[in-house]
């Protein structure tokens, strides 16, 4: 007696499946099938053909298939539609830059402006092939972001710009951190999350470093507790914060963070360049999550390969989750700059090997985002966040080890299609769900528009006539 078909509504027929199972199977002439949000089959392609009956068939014989990858700090708004706008001088500080340049481009954009970057970046990262992101803690209008995401196709977690401290000795500090917590409370209430089935919601994400007083932090965290969600903050960049903590708690910031209690496994910091032993070893202990943005620190001239601990983050179990800042669009990309940077750095060849870059750019972050049921591996069952990459380019060549040359020699821009929820979002590299060409005027007149307002001038290091 023959079993009965199984039931589909696409069959992907041929690719090499990476599919970061439990076992790390690599499966050549494989094949995948979805029905609805789910993968139903996973094996040989030979069997595959025999005992599924599919709506669609795909020939996908020159892919390698994954599961989505992960931007674990992403600003989406802000910077996609005016990354290219020269900002200060060589006689600005770091935070000069930040309060006079980024955070009133920041605070010029309008509603409609922040919705079509947040798209642009959201067709940014799918193009990469990143399925779900966790934004940074700086969109100022929820709402029209949130609209905006959703006709995209991503998952993300997306938080309000809230900063909980008073800056202006005039103002009531208790007020101000009230208010602060009060827009933390109403917006993971009206966007709430219920796991991986719930494809956009809002987690309370701070800002972080010294913007916020204790209660909002404590608030924060609270709220992960009740709802099950993550708390993300910036922390540790450089000098600065751990400068601030010293000076007004008398600790440094993951040993205040564990004082008050918020240290735990549902925050996750990004930067952490500037952190010493006493902090790494209260990080391993709590559980927390280290989100490390490769791009910003280099670029950014953090030190983090000669101060930065993140190799010893990995070897003593803290989750370590991978983050583009927005200055880069590939994860993949992220997790190559870091072990180069870390191998040479520590004179350690084998330091980050191609699998593990693989495992932080999907199954790593994942994990630490409580998501593993449902999401990171290509198995029956899991919800179908898939990515196709295509060999049929020069990069590749002949495919003899498809988790080395993804992760270490493929480029970036080789992504050619990509499903969400079982919803194909893009294909042959082009978004499917809206009009991309629509979008990018938008974007072009969007960010120009915002320069304008903030009357800031572009400063380009050349002369431009
Ligand atoms: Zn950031």
């Amino acid at each position: 007696m023959t079993a009965p078909p199984i039931q589909a509504d696409l069959l992907i027929s041929g690719p090499t499946l990476i599919t970061m199972d439990a076992a790390r199977r690599v499966i050549e002439d494989g094949a995948i099938a979805l029905s609805g949000d789910r993968i139903v089959a996973v094996g040989k392609r030979e069997a595959l053909e025999r005992e599924v009956q599919a709506a669609r068939r795909l020939d996908g014989r020159r892919f390698v298939a994954t599961p989505g990858f992960v931007d674990a700090h992403i600003h989406i708004t802000g910077d996609p539609i005016t990354r290219g706008f020269a900002r200060g001088g060589p006689e600005d500080s770091w935070s000069d830059k930040l309060q006079r340049w980024v955070i009133p481009i920041f605070k010029a954009q309008t509603a409609e402006e922040e919705r079509i970057a947040a798209q642009l970046a959201a067709l940014n990262m799918i193009r990469y092939g990143t399925t779900a992101f966790v934004e940074a803690g700086t969109v100022i209008q929820l709402d029209a972001v949130m609209e905006g995401l959703a006709e995209t196709g991503i998952r993300g977690r997306v938080g309000r710009w809230v900063e909980g401290r008073a800056y202006n000795p005039a103002e009531p500090a208790a007020r101000v951190a009230a208010a602060a917590i009060g827009l933390l409370e109403d917006e993971v209430e009206r966007y709430p999350d219920h796991g991986p089935e719930s494809r956009l919601a809002a987690w309370p994400l701070l800002v972080g470093h010294s913007t916020n007083p204790d209660e909002v932090w404590i608030a924060a965290k609270r709220l992960a507790d009740e709802r099950g969600l993550r708390v993300s903050a910036h922390m540790s960049p450089r000098s600065g914060d751990p400068e601030w903590f010293l000076a007004n708690h008398g600790r440094r910031p993951l040993q205040h963070l564990a004082d008050i209690g918020v240290l735990g496994p549902n925050l996750m910091l990004t930067h952490l360049a500037d952190i010493d032993e006493s902090e790494l070893d209260v990080l391993a202990r709590s559980g927390a999550a280290a989100i490390h943005c490769p791009h910003a620190a280099l670029q950014g001239g953090f030190g983090v390969t000669q101060i930065g601990r993140f190799p010893e983050m990995l070897d003593r179990g803290v989750p370590v989750m991978l983050g583009t800042d927005g200055l880069a669009a590939d994860v993949l990309g992220s997790a190559r700059l870091m072990a180069s940077a870390f191998r040479d750095a520590r004179r350690d060849q084998e330091l980050i090997p191609p699998t593990k870059m693989l495992e932080m750019a999907s199954l790593d972050p994942i994990r630490a985002m409580g998501w593993s049921e449902a999401l990171g591996s290509l198995e029956i069952g899991k919800k179908a966040d898939i990515v196709l990459h295509d060999t049929d380019l020069p990069e590749w060549g002949p495919v003899f080890d498809p988790v080395s040359q993804l992760a270490l020699s493929a480029p970036a821009s080789g992504v050619h299609s990509v499903w969400i929820d079982g919803l194909q979002v893009l294909d042959a590299g082009h978004a499917t769900l809206f009009d991309e060409t629509r979008l990018l005027a938008q974007a072009r007149e969007a960010g120009r528009a915002v320069i304008a307002r903030t009357q800031l001038p572009n400063r380009t290091p050349w002369p431009v006539s």
